[in-house]
């Protein structure tokens, strides 16, 4: 029998909250080879929250339930779970002295709204939460195990591991409980269909599951061993070279970051239409100052001139213009020439709505890479609005770097690609 996610709140009800939580919950339960029957959403109201969960528990061993343990009127998580077991709400003495302790030692005032939450149900139990204020509870409804978790997810996840995590069941054996993921970027979901053909195989013993995710294509591996798993894994990242950026929870960033630091290169950037995209991005990363020295935003002309010494005969009339081959190339060599970098990587481009002519559309983005004094430069006309235009470009740009680092830059494309 699979778990049951609850959801519980307003917000993901009315479209302004997306809920990440079960998400996250789902696959960190993937992981563990646990699967999950069902998600469901409802909103603050006891009674919707008190059926859910006995309707939940009576279909599962295990629920995990979020959102509505805070101190404000429209949390009525631990409300909902007195009723569906027809208890009172007790205040638990060691949950009130915990959590007062942890408000004033933040140096906050400790209110009545806030000891509401050392309220839990007579049979439940409470535990401390390392990351906020409001105490995650366990109860037995039935035979279930009823969890509640706070909705923030960095609460909710710190919470998760600490206490709902210890106690889950191991897999049956014979279950695919050996997971790995492996993302790559710049191939069409086409091309990869086509290149892991039968790996794809829905009755195969190991499983394969795909998603493509802002640009990112994950690939899921799930076996009963690591014997039985790891050809097959090994297989994926030989199709998908050197398009994959790694295992496990790699990201753009830290693939890249990972290849200058083995590589013993520094890189800075020059940014004109993704304004600091890349660069906040190669810092997510700890312990890039290792390999990141930094970075500028140009985004006029003369900024391109007087930073980075981009030659103002680029700008004139007739002259190629500043998103152009040229001008990007400059960029990349005077960032590299301005911080004292091995590498330089620029990106100018049109991201629109305006801006764009029949020769440049919207979405022509360039992006150079200056290694010494051998620079690549590509162009790419990205579909999309505004925002996609310039994450597109954000990911192309990191992803060439890649290739570039690799030598694979003339054997591999990125989609898109234009003659300018
Ligand atoms: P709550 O504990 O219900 O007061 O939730 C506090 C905040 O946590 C909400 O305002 C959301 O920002 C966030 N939150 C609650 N539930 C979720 C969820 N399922 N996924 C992502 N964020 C959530
Ligand atoms: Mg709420």
């Amino acid at each position: 029998m699979g778990v049951r996610i609850l959801s519980i709140g307003d917000e993901l009800l009315d479209g302004s909250c997306v809920d990440t939580n079960a998400a996250w919950l789902a696959s960190s339960l993937a992981d563990r080879g646990l699967s999950v029957d069902s998600i469901n959403t409802v909103p603050d109201i006891v009674e919707r929250i008190a059926s859910s969960l006995v309707e939940s528990a009576s279909q599962s061993s295990l629920v995990i339930a979020t959102g509505g343990l805070g101190p404000t009127p429209d949390d009525l998580s631990r409300e909902g779970l007195a009723h569906a077991i027809g208890e009172k709400l007790v205040v638990d003495d060691a949950a009130l002295s915990w959590s007062r302790s942890r408000l004033e030692g933040r140096g906050f005032q400790f209110t009545s709204p806030q000891a509401g939450m050392a309220r839990r149900p007579g049979s439940a139990s409470w535990f401390p939460n390392d990351m906020g204020t409001a105490p995650p509870l366990h109860a037995k409804i039935g035979e279930c195990d009823v969890w509640l978790l706070p909705g923030p997810p960095a609460e909710m996840k710190s919470c998760f591991e600490a206490h709902v995590l210890p106690g889950l069941p191991s897999n049956e054996p014979g279950e695919r409980s050996w997971v790995e993921r492996i993302r790559c970027h710049g191939l069409l979901e086409a091309e990869i269909v086509e290149r892991l053909g039968e790996l794809l195989d829905r009755d195969n013993p190991v499983q394969v599951g795909t998603r493509m995710s802002r640009g990112i294509f994950i690939a899921t591996v799930h076996a009963a061993s690591r014997e039985q798993g790891e050809p097959v894994a090994a297989s994926i990242e030989e199709r998908l070279r050197p398009h994959v950026l790694g295992r496990g929870d790699v990201t753009m960033s830290s693939s890249v970051g990972g290849l200058l630091l083995e590589q013993g290169v520094t890189l800075a950037t020059a940014e004109s239409c993704t304004g600091g995209m890349v660069g906040a991005c190669i810092v997510d990363t700890q312990g890039s100052s290792r390999w990141y020295h930094g970075g500028v935003v140009c985004y006029t002309n003369e900024l391109k001139q007087s930073l980075l010494n981009v030659p103002s005969s680029l700008f004139e009339p007739g002259a190629p213009g500043a998103v152009s081959a040229e001008v990007a190339s400059a960029m990349a060599q005077g960032a590299r020439s301005a911080t004292g970098a091995d590498i330089g990587l620029s990106i100018t481009g049109i991201a629109g709505p305006d801006g764009g002519t029949q020769q440049k559309p919207v979405g022509t983005v360039w992006i150079s890479i200056a290694r010494g004094e051998d620079v690549t430069s590509r162009c790419y006309r990205f579909p999309g609005d505004r925002q996609g235009i310039r994450r597109r470009a954000l990911t192309h740009a990191l992803q060439l770097l890649r290739l570039v680092l690799l030598g694979e830059v003339e054997s591999a494309s990125l989609p898109w690609e234009s003659t300018g």
